[in-house]
């Protein structure tokens, strides 16, 4: 039994990775200051004997012991993480810092997640994991995508100077139950409109492209990845069934038999116009692949936003 620390414990993919790392026989200790996670997300692991919360900000150092760190703590969607960016810039930086830290004193192994926007506006599609990438460094989105690309090497250096063993995943967008209604990411705002009756809001012209992975499959990566051997570069973990905006919103309207009314809003600053991973590192090194079909996946989240909206 290992025991192990989730930072963002209380967020989408944090708690789906405690309740998994739970499942397995683990002891979990979930690390979250509440900023966009949420109790609800936990409240069902409260009486487990083997998971413990702990209200803490990741720009603090702690003192724990562990044999395992998931270092998911940070705001993922744009207008979450653009709320506070100096504070993002800390979360991924000073956070990081503090989680590589605590790694190299337990001699613990560290999971940073990292995210597809370390390739900003991509000029190589699909994504490979040698793309350096094309990110604007004065931006709004620059808080996240710079201080994730700050963690990746904080990682590295640590690797190389302390032999911390990392793993780092970058991760593509996920979606599924437990995504915070508000949150504004595009899936779970298109399925709020449509069960709300309301007009669906597309930016820009529709045309932009995302993959959009089921979070189960997303966390089986994430595992997958923290016991493997492999370690040599970060390894990107997404579904590479790429689809425009216009597409996505499509496919909700079919599902539910809804004909909302699509309405168009400007595009935000810096929105990659194209995004699909080229996951042939992780089929090879992890022997991983998403499953879950994107129809799927969208019935099954359709299900939790009707089961939350009461
Ligand atoms: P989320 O916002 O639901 O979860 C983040 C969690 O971290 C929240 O519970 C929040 O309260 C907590 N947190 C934020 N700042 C903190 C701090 N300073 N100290 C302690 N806790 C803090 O987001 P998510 O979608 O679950 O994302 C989890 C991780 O995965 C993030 O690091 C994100 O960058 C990364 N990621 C997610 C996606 C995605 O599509 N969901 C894509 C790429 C990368
Ligand atoms: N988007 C949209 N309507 C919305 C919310 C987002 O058309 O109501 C677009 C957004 O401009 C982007 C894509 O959907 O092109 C994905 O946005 P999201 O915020 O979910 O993730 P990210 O841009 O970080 O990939």
């Amino acid at each position: 039994m290992n025991r192990i620390l989730v930072t963002g414990g209380a967020g989408f993919l944090g708690s789906h990775l405690c309740d998994r790392l739970l499942n397995d026989g683990n002891e979990v200790i979930c690390l979250d200051n509440f900023f966009t996670g949420s109790k609800d997300n936990i409240e069902h692991l409260l009486t487990d004997p083997h998971f413990e919360l702990l209200r803490h900000d990741i720009v603090q150092p702690v003192l724990l012991e562990v044999d395992q760190i998931y270092n998911l703590a940070c705001p993922a969607s744009p207008i979450h993480y653009q709320y506070n960016p100096v504070k993002t810039t800390k979360t991924s930086v000073m956070g990081t810092i503090n989680m590589l830290g605590l790694a190299k004193r337990v001699k613990a192994r560290i999971l940073q997640a990292s995210t597809s926007e370390v390739y900003g506006d991509p000029t190589v599609h699909p994504q490979t994991e040698s793309y350096w990438g094309n990110v604007n460094p004065v931006g709004v989105r620059s808080c996240y995508d710079e201080g994730k690309r700050a963690a990746e090497t904080l990682c590295f250096d640590y690797r190389r100077q302390n032999n911390v063993e990392v793993r780092i995943a970058r991760i593509f967008n996920t979606y599924g139950p437990r995504m915070a209604l508000n949150d504004g990411r595009v899936v779970s705002n298109l399925i709020l409109q449509m069960l709300r009756g309301e007009p669906m809001t597309i930016y820009g012209d529709g045309s932009q492209t995302r993959s959009f992975c089921y979070v189960a499959d997303l966390i089986d990566g994430l595992v997958s990845l923290m016991n493997s051997d492999y370690d040599d570069s970060p390894v990107n973990l997404g579904n590479p069934h790429e689809v425009t905006i216009l597409e996505l919103a499509e496919r909700i309207r079919e599902i539910t038999a809804a004909d909302n009314p699509i309405e168009f809003q400007p595009l935000p600053a810096d929105d990659p116009t194209r995004r699909c991973p080229d996951i042939s590192l992780a089929r090879r090194a992890l022997d991983w692949k998403p499953r879950i079909p994107l129809e799927e996946g969208l019935r099954r989240t359709i299900d939790f936003f009707r089961s939350r909206m009461g």
